[in-house]
This record gives C-alpha cells, structure tokens and sequence, in this order.
C-alpha cells in the first residue's frame, strides 16, 4: 500500500499572525512555521495503518519554500517513509488551482494508492485543495472525514455536515481529507529525529513536474488589493441602573438591528 500525505507548512497557530501588505502572503517571519495541526493528523492516520500493516509506504508531500525542510523532517521523524519537497520561486503566491496542479503532479509521479490531506489549512483556509487534486488526479474524493477506514482495495469513513452523518466509501485509489476529530499526531523521539536524517528526501521543482507556474493559457486569480483587517472598535457598554432594557432597545434601533 502506498499512502502519500499532503502537508503544509504555516506560521504557529498561537503566534502573531501578519499579512505581507505587499505581496498578500503571509508575513512567514512573524511566528514559528509549524507543521500544520491537521496535517500532523493525517500523518497519524497514514502511520497508524502502517503500524498494523507492515510494507505499508507514507511519503509526506509538500509545497513550499526551501526553508520547510525541517518541517517536512518532522514527518519524516513521526515514523513517515519518505518525502518530496516541492521548492520554487515561481511558485511563490500561487493560486488554489495551481498548487492542486502541482501537489496533483508530485503525487501522480510518486505513485499512490490513497491521499490523506487535512480538511482546511489554517492558513490560507482554501479547503478546497484535496477535492481539486482528486479531480485532477481522475480519482472519488471522500472529503471531510471524521473517521477513517482503510483495507487493501477501499476506504470509508463518517462525514458530518450540518444535517446529518453520511457513511461514505470509495474504491482505491482514492484522496480523503480528515478532520480534527481524528487522533493528534504523535510526538517525535530522539531516535525518530535520528532516523529522519536518512530517509529519502526528494526535491522536485515545476519544470520537473511538467508545469509552466506563468502559462498565459491557464486561468489564475490575479489579487487587485490586500489590506489588514481593520482593527475592532471598542463595545457599547450598558451599565444596568434598573434601565439596562431600555437601554439595549435603543442601542439596537440605533444600529438598526431592531425596529
Ligand atoms: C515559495 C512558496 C511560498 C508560499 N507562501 C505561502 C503563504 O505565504 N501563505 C499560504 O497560505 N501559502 C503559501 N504557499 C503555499 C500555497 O500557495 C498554498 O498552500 C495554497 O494556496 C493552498 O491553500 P490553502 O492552505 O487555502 O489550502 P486548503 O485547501 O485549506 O488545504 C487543505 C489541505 O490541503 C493540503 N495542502 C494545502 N496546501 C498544501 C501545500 N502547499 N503543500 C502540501 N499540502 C498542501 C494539506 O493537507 C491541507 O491540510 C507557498 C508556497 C510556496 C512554494
């Protein structure tokens, strides 16, 4: 079984988050880059069936600068088999579409029997990149899932929506995304760090990969602007003098909540 594992690097959940004003990226110095929380759970996935299954391959795949290797070691040091690193400067600031493009590419020439990708980065916040790379890929997405079955020739898993459960399943090969109710990752060990040295490591670029990131043919968003969310502005505070409902009232016609 060959699993491949798509993730992300992105800037410390609960460190400062900035936006470069310049280029609309984020500011990738204002906070730790991390390995992304929910990536981090679909490598456990991956690995907990490789634990029950030996001969199972994990290869972690990633898009990002070439300052993410020791991120993407991370996974290889959780217990991941091997790992691709897809650095380029043209790829700087791309679109949804083109990392699917990419991330669709990496995998296809790894080989795979099923992609596991986190349901939404924390980040960018696409949530849209595991659905585009299995259409790209020509192969059934099961997205959103809570739980997580794989065997030798199908995988199924619940995905809850709004309204209900549904119980989904697909033939292989197939690309899930899973959500935060499945299990953390697991810690690394010294031994794992050690052993995370000597895994395969292959670097890929776009021209290797077949794509033209500046193709005039292939439509891509362009971004007209970008501006910092205004910060908030201070509450109304209601001081109860035995008329706070009153008060409330008219606070809320005032802003023309209520009539
Ligand atoms: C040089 C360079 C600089 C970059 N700078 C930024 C940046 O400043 N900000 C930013 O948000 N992105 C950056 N990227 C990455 C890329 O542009 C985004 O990953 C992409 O737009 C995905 O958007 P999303 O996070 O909203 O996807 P979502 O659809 O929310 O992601 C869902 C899942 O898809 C998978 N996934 C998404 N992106 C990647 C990826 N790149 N590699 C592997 N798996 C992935 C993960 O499993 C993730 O959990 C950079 C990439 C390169 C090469």
């Amino acid at each position: 079984m060959k699993i491949v594992v798509l993730i992300k690097e992105v800037p410390d959940t609960w460190g400062e988050r900035r936006l470069d004003l310049e280029t609309g990226l984020s500011d990738r110095t204002a906070s730790a880059p991390v390995l992304d929380e929910i990536d981090e759970r679909a490598v456990e996935a991956a690995l907990a069936y490789a634990d029950a299954h030996p001969g199972t391959e994990v290869t972690v795949v990633a898009m990002a600068p070439a300052s993410a290797t020791a991120t993407v070691r991370k996974a290889l040091a959780m217990g991941a088999t091997s790992a691709a690193h897809v650095v380029d400067d043209a790829l700087r600031g791309a679109d949804l579409l083109l990392t699917a493009e990419v991330l669709a590419a990496a995998v296809r020439h790894h080989g795979f029997d099923v992609v596991i990708a986190g349901n939404l980065s924390t980040d960018g916040g696409g949530g849209v990149i595991p659905a585009m790379v299995a259409e790209l890929l020509g192969v059934p997405q099961l997205t959103g899932l809570r739980t997580l079955e794989l065997s030798d020739s199908a995988v199924a898993g619940d995905r809850v929506s709004d309204s209900g459960t549904m119980r989904v399943s697909a033939d292989l090969p197939a690309v899930v995304s899973i959500t935060e109710a499945l299990p953390e990752g697991r810690f690394t060990t010294f031994k794992g760090i050690m052993a995370a040295k000597k895994k395969p490591y292959e670097t890929l670029d776009a021209a290797g990969l077949d794509i033209d990131p500046n193709d005039p043919a292939t439509p891509r968003y362009i971004m007209l602007s970008v501006a910092e969310r205004p910060p908030r502005k201070a509450g109304t505070k209601i001081v109860d003098e035995g008329d706070a409902g009153e008060k409330l009232a008219a606070f809320l016609m005032a802003e023309g909540v209520a009539r």
